[in-house]
């Protein structure tokens, strides 16, 4: 976790701080855990600008009844009003799941910069398994996507409420 511990690594375009990927995500997958433990799909979000987290959320559909209360909707309006802007510049959001193709165009809507995301989608994704709706050149913004970070434990707790979730029933 500390930062200098880094081994040297090729410079290259596509240069990743993977030791701070790591941390934010182990941010999300705290957020995950709280949705695990309220019953809701275990998906966790946390949005940073500067280093800083300025938003954190989990999925909350069932708690409020609400189909688009995932995780990253929940975060992005959280981070809007603590920049006091609905443009997201500069931030990157964090979260344990692929984006479904509702966060994944609220993600470019918004315009954050980057998406960090753990486990692929490959029956939903919409950051490039099934959709690939955060990185279409087409729109006015495109998001720098990084995936698989934290990727086995990201999986683990969904697989893990999935199959509690078929044994209960
Ligand atoms: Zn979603």
């Amino acid at each position: 976790m500390v930062p200098d511990d880094q081994p040297d690594r090729a410079p290259d375009a596509q240069q990743i701080d993977l030791t701070s990927n790591d941390y934010f995500m182990n941010e999300a997958l705290r957020q995950a855990r709280l949705a695990y433990d309220a019953g809701e799909v275990p998906v966790g979000t946390v949005i940073v600008r500067a280093g800083k987290i300025i938003a954190r959320a989990y999925n909350q559909v069932e708690l409020l009844k609400d189909a688009t209360a995932h995780a990253e909707m929940l975060a992005l309006t959280q981070a809007a009003a603590a920049l006091g802007d609905w443009r997201l510049e500069g931030c990157t959001l964090f979260v344990t799941k692929e984006p479904c193709p509702m966060c994944a165009g609220a993600i470019v809507l918004a315009r954050v910069a980057r998406l960090v995301f753990g486990v692929r989608d490959p029956r939903a994704g919409g950051a490039g398994s099934v959709f690939p709706i955060a990185t279409f050149g087409g729109l006015n913004h495109t998001v720098e996507v990084v995936a698989g970070v934290r990727e086995a434990a990201t999986r683990d707790l969904l697989q893990s409420f999935f199959r509690e979730k078929r044994h209960a029933e």
